[in-house]
């Protein structure tokens, strides 16, 4: 996991995706695609031109680092530096460390681990901190759902970490960081953030302002025959690994109808599933962010199966080593059945049949 990098000396999980294609029987090409042909059908690939019948891209977002003051929480072996930052924090009068969302597109869950992971290790460290989310949310992961929301703001209580919703960031030379609204300045002796994203901006793919690719909700490239985009790199507002592999199930389902392989693909139905780890406990989130699944929940129990940081009906069960399901719902939870058993087991239990008195033969 990639914000646990930073606090394990287990870096976070890789694998090869040549390894994985050949498993499947995909015939795997390392290059960078330069531009798409709609028109023509053709991708271009490290100068060469590709044609297709179909085509799904999913080349991400364009990260970027959104303050020159800050440390950016971007991907694995990028972890920042916690110890040191939360030193820094010790120095400066406030003893602030501020976790920052900036305003735009981005994942925010992370931010909060890191947030709840760093005052746990400023505790061990024996440092009198103050660690706080700055965020343009009006509440903790409010995209699942107030219920959700307040559950984590208890976890953010119980952590020590104050938060401060509805504020915008930005950097003034001179100035530092300053806050919409209120125009305060941001005191604190280290800053954290999350990257803003960027669209791909692939040469030949239609896109919006932000260079996002718009897709329908079969993850169809509006205006483009055969052509499909999953993941960050689209103009869905939410960005995360389990949307994005939903987004993919959507475009290969509507793939295999073309070719006459499934008779009723289904669209795109966002449901957003986010592990919140702090340490040894974990939360789990659930919000049926599409509608007609009621509100969002918050639980300490599984909500999907298997539990992985990516809720998806593929690569969880990849990661875990296990078989797709359906759909990722988790395992019935076990029944306590209480049985009266009769006075003579008591005296020696492993002498008698405990069921023998329940049968009915
Ligand atoms: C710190 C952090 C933690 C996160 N934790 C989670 C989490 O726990 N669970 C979760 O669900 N989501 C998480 N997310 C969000 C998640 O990482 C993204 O939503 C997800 O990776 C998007 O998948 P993607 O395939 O669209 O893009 P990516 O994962 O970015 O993959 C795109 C791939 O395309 C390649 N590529 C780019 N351009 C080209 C090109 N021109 N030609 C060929 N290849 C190209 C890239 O190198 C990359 O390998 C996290 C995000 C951050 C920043």
């Amino acid at each position: 996991m990639i914000v646990e990098e930073p606090f394990s000396l287990t870096p976070a999980e890789r694998h090869d995706l040549a390894g994985i294609t050949a498993e499947l029987g995909v015939r795997f090409v390392r290059g960078s695609v330069a531009a798409v042909d709609p028109a023509a059908r053709t991708i271009s690939v490290e100068g060469e031109s590709m044609a297709y019948d179909a085509a799904v891209i999913c080349v991400g977002a364009r990260m970027r680092a959104p303050f020159r003051r800050a440390a950016t929480l971007t991907g694995p072996g990028e972890a920042p530096a916690v110890n040191e930052l939360l030193a820094q924090a010790t120095e400066h009068p406030s003893r602030r460390i501020a976790f920052i969302v900036p305003p735009g597109v981005t994942w925010t869950l992370p931010i909060y681990e890191l947030a709840m992971m760093a005052a746990r290790r400023g505790r061990e460290l024996g440092y009198a901190l103050e660690p706080v989310i700055v965020t343009p949310e009006s509440g903790p992961l409010i995209m699942f759902g107030p219920t959700a929301s307040s559950r984590v703001y208890e976890l953010l209580r119980a952590r020590g970490v104050s938060f401060l919703p509805a504020s915008y960031a930005r950097e003034e030379d001179g100035e530092g960081i300053v806050l919409s609204p209120g125009g305060n300045h941001l005191d604190a002796g280290a800053l954290v953030a999350l990257p803003l994203l960027e669209g791909p901006g692939l040469d030949g793919l239609p896109h919006d302002g932000a260079g996002f690719i718009p897709i329908d909700e079969r993850a169809r490239v509006r205006g483009c025959e055969s052509l499909y985009a999953a993941g960050d790199g689209t103009t869905f507002p939410i960005k995360q690994g389990g949307l994005a592999t939903q987004q993919a199930d959507a475009a290969a389902e509507q793939i295999a109808a073309r070719l006459g392989c499934l008779s009723d693909p289904r669209p795109f139905h966002p449901v957003l599933r986010g592990k919140l780890i702090v340490g040894e406990e974990s939360l789990h989130l659930r919000a049926d962010v599409g509608g007609g699944g009621g509100e969002g929940v918050a639980s300490d129990d599984y909500l999907w199966w298997p539990p992985h940081k990516v809720g998806a009906r593929y690569l969880g069960p990849w990661l875990a080593g296990e078989e797709p399901h359906a759909e990722p719902e988790p395992p019935r939870r076990p029944l306590e059945v209480e049985v009266a058993l009769p006075r003579a087991w008591h005296r020696e239990p492993m002498a008698l049949d405990p069921y023998a008195s329940l049968s009915r033969d």
